[in-house]
C-alpha cells in the first residue's frame, strides 16, 4: 500500500516492468512502503544528507529514504532492468535522484556524494559483507560516511554487534566495533520480503566514531585479528605463533594469557597486541 508518495505500488511497478526478482543477483524485494519508510527513519535525520543506497531494485527502499527526506540519493544498482522504475522516481522527486547502472564493487560511489554522507541499503546478501569490510576499512578515518544503516541476513547483523565469549565473536565484530557503533535496529521475518527468503534479517545501524577506540594499524589489527580467528578453536599461543617467534612473551607483555582462545579477547587487547607485535617485529 503506497501512503508515503503519489507513485504506483511495488506490485505494480515490478509487474509493469516485468522485474521477476533474480536469485543470481540476491533479490528478495521490500515491498511494503511504510516499511521501507521505516528502514530509511533508523538511519536518523536525512534532511541534511547526502544517501548512498546500493541495490534500490525496483526502488522501495529509495522512496522511502527520498520520502523522508534525504537531500540527493545515489542508488548503485546492477540490474539494468530497475533502471526504468528508478527513472520513474527520478521524475518524482527532480534533482534528488541519481542512479549509476553499475556493479557496487567495481567503483568507489561516496566519490560522487558530498558530506554529510549515510549509506543505507537493503544489500544484496552475497556482497554485503564484502561492502561492509571495505567502508569500514578506508584509507584514512573518519570515513567518508557518518553512518551506515544496512539489512543483512540476522546472523551477520548478529556477527557484527557479537561481545566477547560469544559464538558469533570474531573478525566482523572487532572490525565494526573498533571504529563504529554498532547496534542491530530492527529484525525482519522472511514474509516482509518478495520472494521471502530462508532466512530471518536484521538491519543494522553503525554509526562511526570520530577515531578508532584503542589505537592500532588497521591493515596489521585486521591481519592479527583474521589470524587469530582463523584457527579460532586454537589457544592464541599457537594460532599467532606464525606472526612472531617470540609469541608467547609478546602476549605475556599486554596481559593476555597465551592459552587463552580468539574468542576470549577483547577489543582494547587485539589493539594491545597489534601495538606489540609491531613494535617487536617491525613489520
Ligand atoms: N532495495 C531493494 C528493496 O529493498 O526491495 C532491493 C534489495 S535486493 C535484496 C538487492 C538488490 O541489489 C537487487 O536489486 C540487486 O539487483 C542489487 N545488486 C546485487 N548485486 C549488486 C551489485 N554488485 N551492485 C549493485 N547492486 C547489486
Amino acid at each position: 500500500m503506497s501512503q508515503i508518495d503519489n507513485l504506483p505500488p511495488l506490485r505494480e511497478v515490478i509487474e509493469t516492468h516485468d522485474l521477476v526478482a533474480k536469485k543470481s543477483l540476491g533479490q528478495n524485494f521490500l515491498l511494503d512502503l511504510n516499511l521501507t519508510a521505516k528502514i530509511a527513519r533508523q538511519a536518523g535525520d536525512l534532511t541534511e544528507c547526502d544517501v548512498l543506497e546500493v541495490g534500490p531494485g525496483p526502488g522501495g527502499l529509495t522512496r522511502g529514504l527520498l520520502a523522508e527526506g534525504a537531500r540527493k540519493v545515489l542508488a548503485v544498482e546492477k540490474d539494468s532492468r530497475a533502471m526504468a522504475p528508478l527513472a520513474e522516481i527520478q521524475a518524482a522527486y527532480p534533482g534528488r535522484l541519481e542512479v549509476i547502472n553499475a556493479d557496487a564493487l567495481e567503483l568507489d560511489p561516496l566519490e560522487h556524494l558530498t558530506a554529510p554522507v549515510r549509506i543505507v541499503s537493503n544489500l544484496p546478501y552475497n556482497v554485503g559483507t564484502e561492502l561492509l569490510v571495505r567502508w569500514l576499512t578506508p584509507k584514512s578515518w573518519p570515513p567518508a560516511w557518518s553512518s551506515l544503516t544496512l539489512m543483512f541476513q540476522k546472523e551477520v547483523a548478529e556477527r557484527i554487534v557479537a561481545k566477547p565469549g560469544s559464538k558469533a565473536y570474531g573478525r566482523l565484530a572487532v572490525l565494526a566495533q573498533w571504529r563504529a557503533d554498532p547496534r542491530i535496529v530492527m529484525e525482519l521475518a522472511p514474509e516482509a520480503f518478495t520472494p521471502p527468503p530462508k532466512i530471518r534479517s536484521a538491519v543494522v545501524h553503525l554509526e562511526a566514531l570520530p577515531e578508532p577506540r584503542f589505537e592500532a594499524d588497521g591493515k596489521k589489527l585486521q591481519m592479527v585479528v583474521a589470524t587469530a580467528f582463523n584457527q579460532r578453536r586454537k589457544m592464541l599461543r599457537a594460532s599467532l605463533k606464525g606472526l612472531s617467534p617470540d609469541i608467547i612473551d609478546i602476549l605475556t607483555s599486554v596481559g593476555i594469557k597465551p592459552t587463552c582462545r580468539a574468542e576470549e579477547i577483547g577489543l582494547e587487547e587485539f589493539c594491545a597486541l597489534t601495538r606489540a607485535l609491531t613494535g617487536a617485529t617491525g613489520k
